[in-house]
């Protein structure tokens, strides 16, 4: 982050830091370093803030924007919303966000907070239909002057913001730590791992470092149970209805920005182990982040125990980064948040200060 004066809150998007997940690794019998790249820490709150920046960006430079009369319409889970919205609140652009049923009040708050208008939509809507986020986003675009959707799921300033911000940021936190004899290092980014909603982070990670870092690196990318992203095929098994409640990854389409044949692995995962993972974060390293970083862990944890994984998890030194997208101020209303957050076993020293105020 910079210690020089910022211009505007903008400033403050990305650079956000990489950090040990020690305990974390230990409890796993991990062997190679476990590192975590905390998003939270973007000044909107998510990895999504980078990408919000990058398309505002580009549509100014092609003349595409013009403050006081365009309205910019964004189909999403809500996290690339709250970008648009900090950028456009700066800018000067009027925003309307149309978002699933399912995505938490605190985005909706958040969304309006910063001005802009937000559209609920029917979660269990197919994407192609008129009444999901994006047929509902597109209806709109359709009706309103100067109405323009900078539509993530096809515009390449989304994998583009990665390849150009978050791949170089963890490369070189990876590269300037030398590695010692207490915690060795390869100095490389030997596996990646992301959970992909658009794709957009999981396929910039992978042109970054494949291309200008490490080509042997191993992208290891994860997927709700319920989505249809992974591949192969056969590990999507049936998906019934097709709900979980981990918000912003997973869809029931392949988006354009989505290039699978960046991603080496797939892993699915479900709701319990990533809240567990949520859970696990905050308790053991203090790190406050949302239900797609605990998916994100989960399924690196899962893979760490494959057959491949493994070979990495017991070499000292090999570099294993988990992106870690959005915060848990974001959820703090959900119910799986205040189950592990209300529900936890009683502790010793609860007993010990139910005892002492008891004392007459
Ligand atoms: N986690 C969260 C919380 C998100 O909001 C998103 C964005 N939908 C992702 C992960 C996935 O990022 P991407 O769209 O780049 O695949």
């Amino acid at each position: 982050m910079s210690t020089q004066i910022l211009d505007n809150a903008l400033g403050g998007v990305g650079h956000t830091p990489l950090i040990r997940l020690d305990k974390i690794a230990q409890a796993n019998g991990l062997r190679c370093n476990l590192l975590g790249k905390v998003e939270f820490m973007s000044a909107g709150g998510s990895v999504k803030d980078r990408i919000a920046k990058a398309m505002v960006e580009a549509a100014e430079r092609d003349g595409k924007l013009i403050p006081g009369k365009s309205v910019v319409i964004e189909p999403t889970s809500g996290n690339t919303g709250i970008g648009l919205a900090m950028a456009c609140a700066i800018k000067g652009y009027s925003v309307i966000i149309t978002l699933p049923n399912k995505m938490s009040l605190e985005k909706e708050a958040l969304l309006r907070a910063l001005g802009a208008e937000v559209v609920r939509t029917p979660t269990e809507a197919s994407w192609d239909s008129p009444d999901s986020h994006i047929g509902v986003a597109n209806r709109l675009q359709r009706e309103i002057p100067h109405g323009i959707i900078l539509d993530q799921y096809r515009n390449v300033n989304n994998p583009l913001a990665h390849e150009f911000t978050t791949g170089p940021e963890i490369i070189e936190a990876v590269t300037s730590t030398p590695s010692t004899t207490s915690k060795p290092s390869s100095e490389k980014v030997d596996v990646i791992i992301a959970g992909a909603g658009t794709g957009g982070t999981i396929t910039g990670l992978s042109r970054a470092i494949k291309k200008k870092h490490n080509p042997d690196c191993i992208v290891v990318a994860i997927d709700p149970k319920g989505s249809i992203l992974a591949q192969p095929e056969s590990l999507n098994g049936v998906v019934d209805d097709g709900q979980y409640v981990v918000e912003g990854i997973g869809y029931d389409f392949i988006p354009d920005v989505l290039d699978r044949s960046d991603v080496n692995t797939w892993i699915k995962t479900v709701d319990d182990e990533s809240f567990s993972a949520v859970q696990q974060l905050m308790k053991t390293e203090g790190l406050l982040v949302g239900g797609s970083s605990g998916s994100a862990l989960a399924g690196a944890l899962r893979w760490l125990k494959t057959e491949e994984g493994q070979v990495v998890a017991n070499t000292p030194g090999k570099n294993v980064v988990v992106l870690l997208a959005d915060g848990i101020r974001n959820y703090m209303s959900k119910s799986w948040f205040l189950k592990i957050a209300m529900e936890q076993e009683p502790s010793p020293l609860a007993a010990t200060i139910t005892q002492l105020l008891s004392r007459k």
